[in-house]
């Protein structure tokens, strides 16, 4: 058994990274950028105004003045402000030559034959001055960042109307077991309901990957076998749920070795999560997860999530909120780190789900997220505080 942090850095080593593509910007949030994007424009672009006002120069704010020309945003102006002038300005509109300060609408008086007073005490500039955020050429987003929907308003302003983004990786998913039947059957009376393929499917994509799904493998070398080939062939990645425990079925290790998979871990210490295999062969890697769903679950996000995402180049790390446990935490297992399902209350005190262990995926699915207790550690007492890695992603 090796610690979970042995783990990830022994899976994190044989990560090979996808290929590029460029994309739409409506496709663009969710993918990883692959080049450093740099602006081509200073931003602001140009001196701005930040109110609706009048653009005089500072010196000229006890004087009425006289409006000279209005300004929409999008108007060049036509002519400098001199002594004694102002100009009718919108927000976001280019500025003249010659003034420094914009007065707002609601502090000026208009007064007859055009000209507008100031009524306010102070003011500030309300300009915006070129370059001020942002200088052409700087890289405003790095290589690695998970675009979200600020990303594609940055990418959207400085003009990359194609981002190139790491391809997603193609992530194979097969669910084994004989008791197992797809969720339109109806189980016979030692039978349940597959969960964990359709679970895993939706945690790839959300993770980022194409998840194809491969159905069910029956607990015999020869079906298993057939499977995974079918599986390897397409994919940079095979997912296999279930098998990888100590029973007289659990085929998975033993099929993945004569498939010509090296074995690099198949224990870790971590609860849930225990058995989880992981291998390799040329570029596929290949993670046996634990058939319990919340085994299968807890080990895709703390495991799998940071492969598939650092396969597209990104360094991912989970939101974490801070919260004090509402209620003592006992806990057996001391030889593992335990992720623990937490749910975060009205009064933002954390309290354990319920919970009846890695096969109550009920409990799990109400949880707000998972504390991760250390080996060793027994014992939390009320009002510890805690992190909480956020559910779901
Ligand atoms: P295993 O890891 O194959 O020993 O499975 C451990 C437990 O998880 C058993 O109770 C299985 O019935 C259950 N299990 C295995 N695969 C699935 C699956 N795809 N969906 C739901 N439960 C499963
Ligand atoms: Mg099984």
């Amino acid at each position: 058994m090796i610690p979970f942090e042995t783990a990830m850095q022994v899976a994190l080593a044989n990560v090979h990274r996808t290929g590029v593509e460029d994309v739409d910007l409506a496709d663009a949030a969710g993918r990883v950028l692959a080049l450093d994007v740099a602006s081509d424009l200073d931003f602001p672009p140009f001196d701005k105004s930040s109110m609706d006002g009048f653009a005089c120069r500072a010196q000229d704010l006890g004087q009425t003045l006289k409006v000279v020309e209005t300004l929409p945003a999008g108007k060049m102006p036509t002519r400098a402000i001199g002594p004694g002038e102002c100009a009718r300005i919108m927000t976001g509109a280019r500025v003249p030559e010659g003034a420094d300060t914009v007065f707002m609408v609601e502090q000026s008086q208009a007064m007859a034959d055009d000209s507008v007073r100031f009524t306010g005490t102070t003011t500030r500039s309300n300009l915006c001055r070129q370059a001020e955020d942002v200088r052409a050429g700087d890289v405003v987003l790095p290589a690695g960042t998970l675009l979200d929907p600020r990303h594609v308003a940055v990418l959207a302003s400085v003009g990359v109307a194609r981002p190139r983004v790491a391809a997603r990786p193609r992530v194979a998913i097969l669910a084994t077991g004989d008791e197992l039947v797809e969720p339109s059957d109806v189980p016979g009376p030692s039978q349940i309901r597959n969960s964990n393929g359709w679970q895993l499917a939706a945690q790839v994509t959300a993770a980022g990957g194409v998840p194809t799904y491969h159905g069910i493998a029956r607990d015999e070398v020869g079906a298993l076998g057939r499977l995974f080939r079918l599986a390897a062939a397409t994919s940079d990645v095979v997912l296999l749920s279930g098998g990888v425990s100590m029973g007289d079925f659990d085929k998975v290790p033993d099929v993945l070795r004569d498939e010509g998979v090296r074995l690099l871990f198949d224990a870790v210490a971590m609860k849930p999560g225990k058995p989880t295999t992981f291998g390799v062969r040329d570029t596929l890697a290949v993670f046996g997860l634990p058939g319990n769903p919340v085994s299968t679950y807890v080990v895709f996000e703390v495991l799998v999530r940071p492969f598939l995402l650092a396969m597209m180049g990104h360094a991912w790390r989970p939101v974490r909120t801070v919260a004090p446990l509402a209620r003592d935490v006992r806990r057996r297992s001391l030889d593992r780190d335990e992720w623990i399902p937490v749910v975060i209350g009205a009064d933002g005190t954390a309290e354990a789900v319920d919970y009846h262990g890695s096969a109550d995926f009920v409990a799990l699915s109400r949880a707000d997220g998972l504390t991760r207790v250390p080996a060793g550690t027994s014992f939390l007492a009320a009002g510890t505080s805690i992190q909480v890695q956020r559910l779901p992603w």
